[in-house]
């Protein structure tokens, strides 16, 4: 089935989301407008700065719109400041800072550290290994029971660590899954829009 998949573009990586989804199959949009929402099956909130991601939300009055096309159902995937965005709850953010909201778990923001904390690491999503891209990435502190952990940090001083997960139609990863030419990842989020278009 044909999907579309819009990729949140106030910043971030933004073409490579695009390339990745294409290559599952799924065609793309760029959303910078409420209208623009309409359009998709699904949605990608690209990493970047949660800081910035909410101000420019809310200077392109996208916050609310996103809100409720959301809690509507529509399917979204959140890497890394993607990730913050989702979550109902968050730690050590800014001042007042926001979220979409959405997934049922508190995140804490640049828990792996400041600036120069990015690293490579093998994790494993739903089962299968992958290469993951951590930068300032955050981590899950803690989930709701309707939260399925699909991913957590297998070795070193973070071991155990919650990085990937899903509620519904709803998914995130504290990684950066569009930076490695592995699109397990991807394949899966576009499976789940077009199962979620199936059922309606
Ligand atoms: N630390 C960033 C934030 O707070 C997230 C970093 C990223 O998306 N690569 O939003």
């Amino acid at each position: 089935m044909s999907v579309v998949i819009g990729v949140l573009a106030l910043q971030g990586d933004v073409r490579e989301h695009a390339r990745a989804l294409e290559s599952c199959g799924a065609r793309t949009l760029s959303v910078r407008r409420a209208g623009e929402l309409e359009r998709c099956d699904g949605l990608v909130i690209p990493g970047g700065e949660s800081t910035t991601m909410w101000r420019l939300l809310r200077a392109f009055d996208l916050l609310e719109p996103l809100r409720k096309k959301i809690e509507a159902g529509l399917p979204a995937y959140g890497s890394c400041a993607g990730m913050i965005m989702l979550a109902d709850r968050i730690v050590d953010g800014a001042a007042g800072q926001e979220t979409i909201g959405g997934i049922d778990m508190v995140v804490r923001r640049n828990a792996f550290g400041r600036q120069v904390d990015s690293s490579e690491t093998t994790v494993h999503f739903d089962g299968a290994p992958l290469e993951a891209v951590f930068i300032r990435a955050p981590w899950v502190e803690s989930v709701g029971a309707g939260v399925r952990i699909l991913g957590r940090v297998e070795s070193g001083d973070r071991e155990g660590r919650i990085v990937a997960v899903r509620q519904g139609r709803l998914m995130a990863t504290a990684y950066h899954p569009e930076l490695t030419g592995d699109h397990t990842v991807h394949r899966y989020f576009t499976d789940l829009v077009r199962q979620s278009k199936d059922e309606e």
